[in-house]
């Protein structure tokens, strides 16, 4: 509640009967519901239009689950227009007016955590146990956020103009938290929102937009617009009426809106090739614990995921640290999402070239320790996949893939394993596990990532305790991070006035 101090909202805990009971209620009632067709909104008025998008359901792709209407040329100037009006009107409420609207978003948001994990399931795949981590982010970014002007050093309200209309362009591997997150930022810095959600994850947005306006956000300060990345997505991107745009997405896309607006800014969170290290000194169970769950949870599709581990010299040569990873590995549970337990759901797409290649072709010097397999026909399906002798400099060690495989890099010392993992384009998260003091220290300074962990999962940053965000290719733009005390800051111009002195 407003005025409270911030405290992460806790996840569901799935020892309890009761909840696991709740989950396959909310399953049984996902899988009867009907969706209707999901209009554009712009303001109040409920477009249908002629360009028409499928959603699906990733466990059985060749089903329609709904349809949905994406913004086309006419559509445009209404768009723009009338969230220009908005962003006026809304811009000029308080901080505490807008704070109090916040907070009970991240109440509606808290009160339908059942209806957002059984869309996230349905839209894409994401298993109900990473669905329910990703509710609790949605929340705590709300919250978070809320507050987040009158932080110390933020006080003077005066002194911040917003930058008026903001898009959001969210991506579908975080259907809700991470649109939840760059809303509740432009709109508590006092921006309007055109909010264009990926394709792919229609539905879990519509719900998000839902949450808000039930708090109190006037329809117009948050439009519905679901745009194709084609000339259309172009026209949107490039008028002079968008301030800035908030992207996740990959490095490509955020290059390309950068062309597309090159005088406003791009806050983009974009790809990333993280890793992990494992020196001799490593607690070689917990090793592979945290391996696992960052590689292989939703199915390796998260920027932050870790997609190489880098493993020195006396552990990688130990048969039995392999044997121990590839049990973990092929013991994980390969189903639909659907299903509670399951952990290797399918892919929310249909894989891209690259995956296709990272789960199909070996390069010089690699072996599968796990081979990867097709589940029946769907080619969206995979069983896990980890690849060994992958060498430093290689195309897997260089290229994002997006999904269940994970190379394994041999290395002489930790020197080298530092210089292996500091060698890709991108610096997004990384990890090290060693139970080496010295070890660690050196390895913090030298590291080339905006997420370092230690001993711990590389996945899963939380609101506040760890504000998220990358270096080199995994940002674009100012690079404040998500969940962190500057995020709010990007999103307006500040005048400093000052009398003689
Ligand atoms: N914030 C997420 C995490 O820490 C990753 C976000 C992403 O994949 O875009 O795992």
């Amino acid at each position: 509640a407003p005025g409270e101090p911030f405290d992460n909202e806790p996840d569901t805990d799935w020892s309890l009967p009761s909840n696991t009971a709740w989950v396959r209620r909310l399953m049984r009632e996902e899988k009867e519901r009907m969706i209707e067709h999901i209009p554009l909104s712009i303001s109040s008025d409920r477009i249908t239009s002629n360009i028409v998008g499928i959603g699906r359901d990733p466990s059985q792709p060749g089903k329609e689950s709904y349809q949905f209407s994406y913004v086309a040329y006419e559509h445009i100037p209404q768009l723009l227009d009338t969230a220009q009006e908005a962003a006026k009107t809304w811009g000029k409420k308080s901080v505490k007016e807008r704070s109090a609207i916040l907070h009970k978003a991240a109440a509606e948001l808290s009160r339908m955590r059942g209806r957002l994990i059984a869309a996230m399931v349905r839209d894409t795949a994401k298993s109900p146990a990473e669905a329910d981590v990703e509710a609790s982010e949605a929340i705590d970014f709300c919250r978070y956020y809320a507050d987040g002007l009158t932080r110390p050093g933020m006080e003077d309200g005066a002194s911040f103009t917003p930058l008026g209309v903001l898009c959001v362009s969210s991506p579908w591997n975080f259907p809700c938290a991470i649109p939840c997150g760059g809303i509740a930022a432009a709109l508590m810095a006092g921006n309007a929102v055109i909010f264009k959600p990926s394709p792919a994850s229609v539905y879990v947005a519509s719900l998000v937009r839902k949450a808000f306006l039930e708090a109190g956000v006037p329809e117009a300060a948050l439009q519905f617009a679901p745009t194709l990345p084609n000339e259309i997505g172009q026209k949107l991107l490039s008028s002079p009426q968008i301030g800035g745009i908030i992207l996740t997405g990959s490095y490509a896309t955020a290059s390309l809106f950068h062309q597309w607006a090159p005088d406003r800014p791009v806050f983009g969170e974009t790809s990333g090739k993280d890793s992990i290290i494992i020196t001799a000194l490593a607690d070689r169970e917990q090793a592979i614990r945290d391996l696992v769950k960052s590689a292989f949870g939703h199915s390796g599709q998260k920027c932050s995921a870790a997609s190489i581990a880098i493993v020195e010299a006396s552990v990688y040569d130990d048969p039995r640290f392999m044997a121990q990873l590839m049990d973990a590995a092929a013991s994980l549970k390969v189903g639909p999402a659907w299903e509670a337990d399951s952990v290797i759901v399918p892919l929310t797409r249909r894989p891209g070239d690259d995956l296709v290649r990272a789960l199909t072709k070996l390069d010089a010097g690699e072996s599968w320790l796990l081979e990867p397999k097709q589940q029946g026909d769907n080619v969206r399906h995979w069983s896990p996949g980890i690849r060994i002798g992958v060498q430093p400099g290689s195309w897997f060690h260089q290229t994002e893939c997006f999904g269940p495989v994970l190379g394994i890099i041999r290395a002489e010392n930790l020197e080298q394993a530092i210089s292996i993992q500091n060698g890709t384009a991108y610096g997004l998260t990384g990890g090290i596990c060693s139970l080496d003091e010295r070890e660690i220290a050196l390895w913090k300074s030298k590291v080339q990532v905006g997420n370092a962990y230690i001993n711990r999962p590389i996945t899963g940053a939380i609101v506040r305790r760890q504000p998220f965000g990358g270096w080199k290719r995994s940002c674009v733009g100012p690079g404040a991070k998500a969940g962190g005390p500057n995020y709010l800051a990007m999103f307006g111009t500040w005048k400093e006035t000052a009398l003689p002195r």
